[in-house]
């Protein structure tokens, strides 16, 4: 509870001016309040949509940060769900660590609770990269039997446990996306059923295809090692090259760990990264269509001029023919059609489902 109090602090005494009435003490500058962002997400089709990253790194592998500071940042980030995913076979601190590999989630659960921020057990195995490749185990119950030098039983071990396994950053320190045979493998295996396609700053739109034709689940994570501010900027701030961190939107009816992980086994998630949206069709249709209405203004009998309204944090880029346009996050623009059509057909350019192809998405003029 202690970390609670200091949180609860903050707010009490930068909301009372507590300061200003002790001639004794004076705290200077004033304290703000912590503020938590979050992306902005319709209800899509009776689903809510958790804000997930499923990939970050404490001290307890190579990162720089407590995994206390993960779970904060995490919920002031917007984060409904976080999973710390240190290295088993890369830890540079661990001599000052300890050896156990649950340390990370043991110490950041209790905050995790007092925060609402659901933190989902994982590790990454962490092989040669262009042959074995690095690997997210999420949903494990413990991380230390999975330290095995094979890299087969290792996964194996996780799998066993329950744990859902994604294949990280395809194209990370290499000049372009591979599969290789063992990673083939584990697919064909069934152990590994997701595959980020997007990766810090990296985005792998041969990825995007393999999630379609290997139906695997698509991911989007930070992968942070030092702050998401140093990685990615403060919200509005105007700095950042992103509005938001890198995440996995997961489908849900239930905000429960049982319910996202049979989400990812149903594989009913986006990947969101700067301002662009990748995975199924139809997720992003749904999503598209949830987020953005349009509606007649006004006109006469040749031309109409219609409101596009976009309810949702995601700004969308879309053309029309042979025309681009640009609807902000919770915006409107004006657009001039023919008074006689009743849908549009938006070729949505910031949202992806297969390498260099986007979702042409019909909308209703008639809201
Ligand atoms: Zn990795
Ligand atoms: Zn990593």
């Amino acid at each position: 509870m202690r970390f609670l109090s200091l949180f609860v602090g903050f707010l009490i005494a930068s909301s009372t001016g507590l300061y200003s009435q002790n001639l004794n003490k004076q705290n200077f500058p004033e304290k703000k309040s912590v503020n938590r962002v979050e992306l902005a997400l319709p209800q899509v089709d009776g689903y809510t949509l958790l804000r997930c990253d499923f990939h970050t790194h404490t001290m307890f592998s190579d990162g720089l940060v407590w995994p206390t500071y993960r779970v904060m940042e995490a919920w002031k980030s917007g984060l409904d769900v976080l999973a710390i995913t240190d290295h088993i076979e890369y830890r540079p601190y661990r001599k000052f660590t300890n050896g156990d590999l649950n340390a990370a989630y043991e110490i950041a659960l209790p905050v995790a609770e007092e925060m609402g921020v659901m933190l989902i057990r994982g590790v990454e195995v962490t092989r040669k990269q262009g042959v074995l490749g690095h690997f997210n185990a999420l949903f494990i119950k413990d991380a230390n039997p999975i330290d095995n030098p094979n890299p087969e039983l290792a996964l194996k071990n996780a799998y066993d446990q329950g744990a859902f396994i994604t294949y990280n950053h395809p194209a990370w320190a290499l000049d372009t996306c591979l599969l290789t045979d063992f990673q083939k493998a584990m697919i064909d295996k069934g152990y590994v059923k997701g595959i980020e396609v997007f990766n810090n700053d990296e985005f792998y739109p041969r990825a995007l295809s393999w999630s379609k034709d290997k139906k695997l689940t698509v991911f989007g994570a930070s992968d942070v090692h030092g702050s998401i501010t140093d990685d990615f900027g403060v919200h509005g701030s105007g700095a950042s090259r992103s509005s938001f961190r890198p995440m996995t939107l997961v489908f849900v009816k239930e905000k429960n760990p049982e319910a996202v992980k049979e989400a990812l086994l149903n594989r009913l998630t986006l990947a969101y990264f700067d301002d662009n949206v990748a995975g199924d069709e139809k997720l992003l249709t749904s999503l598209f269509l949830a987020s953005v209405k349009a509606g007649k203004i006004s006109g006469n009998e040749k031309q109409s001029v219609y409101r596009f309204r976009n309810d949702s944090g995601i700004p969308y880029h879309f053309s029309i023919g042979s025309k681009k346009y640009d609807l902000d996050p919770n915006s409107d623009i004006l657009i001039n059609l023919a008074s006689d059509v009743k849908t549009v057909d938006l070729l949505v350019l910031n949202m992806h489902y297969y390498e260099g192809k986007h979702p042409l998405i019909s909308i209703s003029l008639e809201m």
